[in-house]
């Protein structure tokens, strides 16, 4: 029988190891950390083996197979000895594509993956197609692989995960813009860390497909100096395309196989920039997958959004809260600033992953009338945005934050906590993050 190791057993970790079982495998499970209590439940339920707390060498290396989790960098030493003899290593995702029939789609991309994974499932399920969603979000997918039946799958697909493919191939790929991100993961490397993006289409062949941002440069270039197999569906919300999707006049217009398809969007989902682009994608694959118009367009009317990802929380005092907790680097940030129309009190700090502010200063000056930090380290805050914000203080807590704000903001203004660092200095993760800010708000 064919040996798996699991390294790492969270949700991914978890997923694969109930799969294999299934599928034949003898299986072990390692962590070197503790496993959650949720995730012990199932390895005890299905009898998988398991240990915690270490990575024992003598049973590892009896693996044919080992699928690590994302969450577990190359250079760990445990990675490294299987690699040195061999032993190939991949994600949950090549392995569990392998027992899946399903039409794949990939989403990546340095912003806008949850929400355009979201919204995708959202229009395809409102257009009658069975369709799970995993990967980075919600249940596994070699979960899913395992218990259900799915027609389509649509996956949300880091960087991580794309490191550990090998055949792995999406019918559909998107890549929603490629900006500085985990750089700390990549050697300092921009271009290794856009090498892994489009490791999405590596597979892919001619009856595949990639959508792309047409408007971003990284993209473009990697584009035209590289060779692709799949046909190839640019979306732009700067310039009308023959091929692909755009905005034109209010409406998305979706360009392809001499049909066109082009819808009114007078919807809340569209607003800002990101929004829309992430919409031009997820419409171009659902009218990829055949939903029809009247379904793309009246499901783009009622999605709600995803929590923490420019979430309107309240109206207090004629003053609009916006939690955008997921906003973790500088990009992000730069598309709320912008999308908003108001003046902003705005909270921002955090782990800073070597963020490079310089391109949020014309924003600032234009939009923000108070800066709140929240972190421990505000140093690079307040060097780089003092002299231009009248207002920067301090605060080291959600609550804190939210009361400075609410004393600063006006009428007509918009708090926003957008704070293009990571959240690990002062909360569990950016959803605790978001959570407390959200009570903070309530408690006003
Ligand atoms: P990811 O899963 O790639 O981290 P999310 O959908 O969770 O992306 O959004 C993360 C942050 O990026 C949020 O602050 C969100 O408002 C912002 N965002 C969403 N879509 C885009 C986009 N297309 N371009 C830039 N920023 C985006």
């Amino acid at each position: 029988m064919n040996k798996l190791v699991v390294l790492g057993a969270g949700e991914s970790g978890v997923g694969t190891a109930v799969l294999a079982q299934q599928q034949g495998y003898e299986v072990f499970v390692s962590d070197r950390g503790v496993i959650a209590d949720r995730y012990k439940k199932v390895l005890v339920q299905h009898q998988l083996p398991y240990e915690e707390g270490l990575h024992s060498i003598p049973k590892i290396s009896k693996a044919d197979l080992v699928v690590k989790s994302p969450g577990i960098p190359d250079e760990v030493p445990v990675v490294q000895y299987l690699l040195s003899r061999q032993i190939p290593v991949v994600s949950e995702i090549e392995f569990a594509a392998g027992f899946s029939s399903a039409v794949m789609v990939g989403i990546t991309g340095s912003n806008g993956k949850t929400t355009t994974t979201a919204l995708l499932y959202h229009l395809l399920k409102r257009g009658g197609i069975c369709a799970g969603m995993g990967g980075n979000i919600g249940d596994s997918f070699a979960g899913q692989v395992a218990s259900s039946h799915f027609d389509v799958h649509v996956l949300e697909l880091s960087s991580f995960q794309l490191d550990g493919i090998d055949k792995f191939a999406p019918h559909i790929a998107i890549i929603t813009n490629i900006t500085p991100d985990h750089l700390d993961r990549y050697d300092y490397d921009f271009d290794k860390y856009t090498e892994a993006k489009f490791r999405i289409t590596k597979n892919q062949t001619e009856s595949d497909f990639l959508i792309y941002d047409h408007d971003d440069p990284v993209i473009r270039k990697w584009l035209s100096d590289h060779k692709v197999r799949a046909t190839l569906l640019p979306f732009s919300t700067e310039e009308a395309l023959e091929t692909g999707a755009f905005l034109q006049d209010e409406k998305i217009v979706i360009n392809h196989h001499q049909k066109q398809i082009s819808m009114d969007i007078k919807t809340q989902v569209l607003t800002g920039k990101h929004n829309q682009k992430n919409a031009l994608a997820a419409s171009m694959a659902a009218a990829l997958l055949h939903v029809r118009k009247s379904a793309i367009k009246e499901s783009l009317e009622n999605f709600e959004g995803v929590e923490h990802r420019m979430e309107k929380v309240k109206l207090v005092n004629k003053v609009q809260y916006i939690n955008d907790s997921k906003a973790t680097n500088v990009n992000a940030a730069y598309y709320a600033l912008e999308t908003l129309r108001t003046p902003i009190v705005w909270i921002v700090g955090g782990v800073d992953k070597g963020n490079d502010y310089m391109e949020l200063m014309s924003l600032v000056r234009e939009k923000v009338k108070a800066i709140v930090c929240l972190g421990i380290d505000n140093q690079k805050i307040l060097q780089t945005f003092s002299g231009l914000v009248d207002l920067v203080v301090e605060t080291a807590g959600a609550e804190e934050a939210v009361k400075v704000a609410a004393s600063v903001a006006e009428k007509g203004d918009t708090v926003l906590l957008s704070p293009a660092c990571a959240s690990f200095d002062l909360f569990e993760n950016y959803e605790d993050r978001g959570h407390k800010f959200k009570q903070a708000v309530s408690a006003l």
